[in-house]
């Protein structure tokens, strides 16, 4: 794995402020010793920050995307929402779209589609979430589940090149709980044999969400074919953040 190109994607969630800026400073310094090129970091802030993360971003080689966005492209009276075309024109590059944390919202298959649709429009890269609950494991249904919500995700969608596909069990996100490693790399073989038959895309890119820290990245960085991984709570420090980016490659 370490050969390859590794994707970092940092979300946020519903967490920082402007002080929590300052943290960046460490990041930006270590993002310099990219100069092989070995590796992408990409900020997901809470909207309230981007424009502030754009600011202190740019000259820089780190990209910032959103955490989520409306299903309908056009402007319209949808009070709290913002859509695909507005974090286009902000700057932003990526957009989180299926979390777990909305699905459990109430966000559907359907739902998740049409801001899929609605981001490749509006030239945004997608980072698509999915992933089996604890329940669904349990009852053995995690290769069907995990087929079914790529299926409905990109039903009637033709080009999936910018597209990357963030393997994130729920029972894992923020629970300290990662896979075992033989179950995870057969999920990322399966899950890369799916996208490829059914999406007819040559080199998925696949990352792993859930728990990653720079307590388990050794063990989580041996899984062969991982493009990345997608760090919730271990993003939020900045050390700790980097901490894993060093880990993954030594
Ligand atoms: C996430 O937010 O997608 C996530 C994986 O969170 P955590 O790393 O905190 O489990």
């Amino acid at each position: 794995m370490t050969n390859k190109y590794i994707y970092f994607v940092a979300n946020w969630k519903m967490f920082g402020n402007i002080k929590s800026l300052n943290s960046l400073d460490k990041v930006i310094k270590f993002s310099k010793h990219n100069k092989n090129n070995k590796f992408k970091l990409i900020y997901c802030p809470p909207y309230t920050l981007l424009n502030l993360f754009f600011e202190k971003l740019k000259n820089t080689n780190i990209d910032v995307g959103g955490q989520n966005c409306h299903f309908l492209e056009k402007d319209g009276p949808h009070t709290g929402s913002i859509n695909s075309k507005m974090l286009k024109n902000i700057g932003a590059k990526y957009v989180i779209i299926g979390h777990s944390e909305n699905r459990s919202l109430g966000e559907t298959n359907s739902i998740i589609n049409k801001k899929i649709k609605s981001s490749i429009k509006s030239n945004l890269k997608v980072i698509f979430c999915f992933g089996e609950t604890l329940k669904q494991k349990r009852k053995k249904l995690t290769q069907k589940i995990l087929s079914q919500q790529i299926n409905a995700a990109f039903k009637n969608i033709k080009n999936t090149n910018n597209v990357l596909f963030a393997y994130e069990p729920v029972w894992s996100i923020g629970t300290g709980v990662i896979p075992r490693n033989n179950d995870l790399e057969n999920n990322i073989r399966f899950i890369k044999r799916t996208i490829k038959k059914r999406l007819k895309l040559k080199k998925p890119k696949v990352l792993y969400g859930g728990s990653v820290s720079p307590k388990n990245i050794s063990k989580l960085k041996e899984i062969n074919d991982l493009d990345g991984f997608l760090i919730g709570g271990s993003s939020q420090n900045s050390n700790k953040f980097i901490d894993i980016v060093k880990k993954t490659f030594n």
